[in-house]
């Protein structure tokens, strides 16, 4: 199991700022903006290349929380960046699927 889904099991503690069936909203250890959280689906997905178009709901339902949590956190006047990293060499540490919520801060384009 990853660290991920042992924080979906209360084994390891995380500071989560939304729960419900099919996602977790957690705060990441080590952010790169003032506000950086990580969504993840409760469902075992190991990266966006592993989905199947039978996961179009919990993918769908990860974007919509994201704008909402991005809402709830104040983050929409400055603008913010939702990042999926998939595969080492784009940057994956941890093998579940993760959108990273960012703001808090200017973002520069293109990312490094
Ligand atoms: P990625 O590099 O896209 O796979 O992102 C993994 C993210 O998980 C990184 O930003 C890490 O800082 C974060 N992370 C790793 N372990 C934890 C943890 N126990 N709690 C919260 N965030 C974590």
């Amino acid at each position: 199991m990853t660290i991920f889904g042992k924080i979906i099991d209360r084994e390891i503690p995380a500071d989560i700022v939304y729960e419900d069936d099919l996602c977790l909203a957690f705060r990441d250890i080590n952010p790169v903006a003032p506000t950086h959280i990580l969504i993840i689906p409760k469902k075992d997905i190991t990266a966006l290349a592993e989905v199947q178009g039978s996961d179009h709901t919990v993918l769908g339902h990860l974007m919509v929380k994201a704008s909402e949590i991005a809402r709830e956190e104040g983050l929409e006047d400055g603008g913010y960046r939702v990042v999926i990293n998939n595969g080492e060499g784009a940057g994956q540490t941890v093998s579940h699927l993760h959108l990273h919520l960012l703001g808090g801060r200017p973002f520069t384009w293109p990312p490094g």
